[in-house]
Formats: C-alpha cells, sequence, structure tokens
C-alpha cells in the first residue's frame, strides 16, 4: 500500500493538484471535505453532524473524521495507493492514521506541504466558484468560465460554497493555524515532508509535485 498526504492552507490549491495527479497517476483521491459535503448533500447522519461546523469555518470533530476515512479505507482500492486531501488536519488525526496504516503494514510515504503566501490564499478563496452539475472549480479573476456563472463543461450553475465568504475565509486560516500548522513539524521529524511552491499556478505546482513524487 501508498498513502500520500497533501498538506496546506484553505486555498493552498490541494483540490486543483489532487485532480491533476489523479488523471495521471493510479492513486485514488480521498478527500475528506467532499466526503462530507456529498453527506450534507444526501442528508446522512454524519452529514447533520458536520453541517455546522463547516459552515463555521470550524474543524469537524475527530471521531467523525476518521469513521468515514476508515469507512473508505476499508472498502479498499484495486490499485492500494491513496492520495489524502485535507487530512489529517489535527495531530490526533495524523497519530490515529499511522495506526490504521500500521496494522495494514503500511506507513505514510511522502507529505507534501503546498506553500502560497497568504493574501494569494484569501483572493483565491473569496474568488473561487464552483459548478452545481459536476464540481468543477473556478474563479472569477484567475480561472473565469466562458460564460459568467456557468460552467463550461457541463452547463451547469457555479456557486460560492458557503465557507467562502470572507469572514469564514479569514477564519479557516486561523483554523489552520492553530490546529493543522503543527502537522507540518510532525512530518518534517519523520522525513518525509516534501515542500512545492504552490503560489504561481496549478499547472506548475503539479509538474513539481509529480517530479517529486516517489
Ligand atoms: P479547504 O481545505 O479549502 O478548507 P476542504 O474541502 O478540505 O476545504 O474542507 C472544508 C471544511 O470541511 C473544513 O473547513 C472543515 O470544516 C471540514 N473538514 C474537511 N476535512 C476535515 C478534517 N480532516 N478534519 C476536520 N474537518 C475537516
Ligand atoms: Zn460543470
Amino acid at each position: 500500500m501508498k498513502a500520500i498526504i497533501l498538506l496546506g492552507a484553505p486555498g493552498a490549491g490541494k483540490g486543483t493538484l489532487a485532480e491533476g495527479i489523479r488523471s495521471s497517476t493510479d492513486y485514488l483521491h480521498v478527500s475528506t471535505g467532499d466526503m462530507l459535503r456529498a453527506a450534507i448533500k444526501a442528508g446522512s447522519k454524519t452529514g447533520l453532524e458536520a453541517k455546522a461546523y463547516m459552515e463555521k469555518g470550524e474543524l469537524v470533530p475527530d471521531g467523525v473524521i476518521l469513521r468515514i476515512v476508515g469507512e473508505r479505507l476499508a472498502q479498499g482500492n484495486s490499485t492500494d495507493k491513496y492520495m489524502f486531501d485535507g487530512f489529517p488536519r489535527t495531530l490526533e488525526q495524523a497519530r490515529q492514521l499511522d495506526e490504521t496504516l500500521a496494522k495494514l503494514g503500511a506507513s505514510v510515504n511522502q507529505v507534501f506541504l503546498l506553500e502560497v503566501p497568504t493574501p494569494v490564499i484569501v483572493s483565491r478563496l473569496s474568488g473561487r466558484r464552483i459548478c452545481k452539475g459536476c464540481g468543477a472549480v473556478y474563479h472569477v479573476t484567475n480561472i473565469p468560465s466562458k460564460v459568467e456563472g456557468v460552467c463550461d463543461q457541463c452547463g451547469g450553475a457555479l456557486y460560492q460554497r458557503p465557507d467562502d465568504s470572507e469572514a469564514t475565509v479569514l477564519n479557516r486560516l486561523e483554523v489552520y493555524q492553530r490546529q493543522t500548522a503543527s502537522l507540518i513539524d510532525f512530518y518534517e521529524k519523520k522525513g518525509i515532508l516534501v515542500r512545492i511552491n504552490a503560489g504561481t499556478n496549478p499547472q506548475a505546482a503539479t509538474a513539481e509535485l509529480m517530479s517529486k513524487l516517489a
């Protein structure tokens, strides 16, 4: 089994990069954010538990996250390669992941830290728009759709994620500093942290990551 992690502040481009890697490798993309949004849409118990936290930009409790990730791992994947996006986000999640992988005779192989200056992050998140139909990601100025508010790929309507409003964005960045940034140290000490310059554009960041993927 192989496991890699995409680590970085909200808006660092984890989802966009994951899409690039997924399409040119056989890693399964495991995004806890996407799983939680799907749970909310489906109105499941997990969705009900997660909704209020997400709207405020707070972290969903570790127990909920570890349950959904555990369920996903239990389903398996034919290639046995996993790319975690937005997980782990706390030391507790990181430790539990290590334990789960150890039981499977595996460990985290590489952690890619996506480095982006804060002002760039704020502008990326507050301008981000997402297709209701296919989930494609746009940006009002950086990656505009051809017709405003309409997806180029499927014609679906574009919307702003409720947690991308400016006030919530600032809170998410604070939460990242308070609860997630310590993971940088945690993985650096293990010698598996790989820094990626994600402040320019997705193509460059994807190319850098692919060249460093072991
Ligand atoms: P971003 O990285 O841009 O914040 P995500 O889609 O990864 O976007 O996460 C959106 C929200 O989902 C987070 O603000 C948090 O509320 C919740 N969430 C996602 N992953 C986790 C996690 N591993 N632990 C706790 N909460 C999470
Ligand atoms: Zn679309």
